[in-house]
């Protein structure tokens, strides 16, 4: 008998979560929203409730070699409360599980949680729970948080509209720029282990690859405001693929310009260095963890002097037309990657 074989490359990361959505339908009326966004929404009557995973693994999402335990532990965190960032919510439990290899000591276990308590009490979020096992492929680490957002508060990636103008926080890939300095030092250390490395021209990028923050801030600030993005997402896989996915949600093009994209004065000269567009780098370096919104265009005039919010284009009504006007005028698809993974 003939058995099929489908390569999971094939699907891409996000066919794969399609498809697995596609199987399943929800039964409860307490699952606002399941499979699709940044966290999953849950009913408790008076608000919603948030629930976001976020899996890391040794080899894959982090190389010891250069990742700092505390650095480590603080980041696993960091990339959950980005997740309820994105739903305008406040995050407030999380629960770890933890795979450990006999490769690991108490004194780095102990470097490991020492950096997810400084997470814990810089976002406010309380550690409740977990699960230890051992393993044989490295260090796991899976975080679950739980958070809360006002019904009226909660932000989906499918609220933009035709018109709504697109807002980006800080900079973008200097995250992905830190990574490829890490491994360009690691190659040079390996080869020759008397260099020391020399990264503090790069302080900037290695930080916001190994420490980056949640943009909390942000949300707390546009609560001050008043103003409830229509749509958002953060940005873990590079602009271009989380554009996509409040295009495709919202049932909305998107029109960005390149020369609003924020990119860092030191990220700019280290990709050229790197032979690698700057541009490239924003749309599909990733890990920066910084908020992708929509507003509506009355709620431009109290924004617009932010000195950590980018107005980059803005949403219209032609479905699937994600496009990027170059800084030569020229007009390119914009195309995500998003299967780096598999
Ligand atoms: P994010 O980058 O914001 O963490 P992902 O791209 O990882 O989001 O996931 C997108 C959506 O797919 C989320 O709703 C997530 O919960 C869901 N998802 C991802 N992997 C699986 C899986 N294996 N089974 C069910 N749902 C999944
Ligand atoms: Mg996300």
């Amino acid at each position: 008998m003939d058995q099929k074989r489908t390569e999971i490359a094939q699907l891409g990361e996000f066919g794969l979560i399609d498809r697995i959505k596609s199987n399943f339908s929800l039964q409860n009326p307490t699952s606002l929203k399941g499979i699709g966004d940044d966290a999953a929404v849950i009913d408790i009557g008076t608000e919603n409730v948030l629930i976001s995973t976020d899996m890391m693994l040794e080899g894959i999402h982090f190389d010891l070699a250069y990742m700092p335990l505390q650095h480590l532990g603080y980041k696993a965190v960091a990339i959950n409360v980005s997740d309820i960032a994105a739903m305008n919510g406040k995050p407030e439990q999380i629960i770890i599980g933890l795979g450990l290899s006999n490769r690991f000591s108490l004194e780095a276990v102990d470097m490991l949680y020492e950096g997810i308590n400084a997470a814990c009490k810089n976002y406010k979020v309380d550690l409740v729970g977990g699960d230890t096992t051992s393993s044989s492929s490295g260090l796991v680490i899976s975080i679950t948080i739980i958070g809360r957002a006002a019904k009226e508060k909660t932000v989906l990636r499918s609220g933009a509209k035709n018109n709504d103008i697109i807002c980006v926080t800080g900079d973008l890939g200097a995250a992905f720029l830190g990574l490829q300095i890490l491994e360009r030092e690691k190659q040079v250390y390996q080869a020759n282990p008397q260099m020391q490395p020399d990264l503090e021209k790069y302080e900037y990028l290695v930080g916001r690859q190994l420490k980056p923050e949640a943009r909390m801030d942000i949300v707390y600030e546009l609560a001050e405001k008043n103003i409830v993005p229509t749509s958002m997402i953060d940005i873990s896989d590079g602009l271009a693929s989380e554009l996509l996915h409040l295009g495709k949600n919202s049932n909305t093009g998107s029109k960005i310009f390149e020369d609003k994209i924020p990119i860092d004065a030191l990220a700019y000269d280290t990709a050229i260095e790197f032979k690698i567009d700057p541009t490239t780098t924003a749309l599909n370096g990733g890990e920066d963890y910084e908020l992708l919104f929509t507003i509506k265009a009355s709620d431009f005039e109290p924004l617009k002097n932010h000195p950590d919010i980018h107005f980059i284009g803005h949403m219209h009504d032609n479905v699937n037309q994600n496009v990027m006007i170059s800084k030569q005028g020229t007009v390119v698809p914009i195309q995500a990657q998003g299967w780096k993974h598999f």
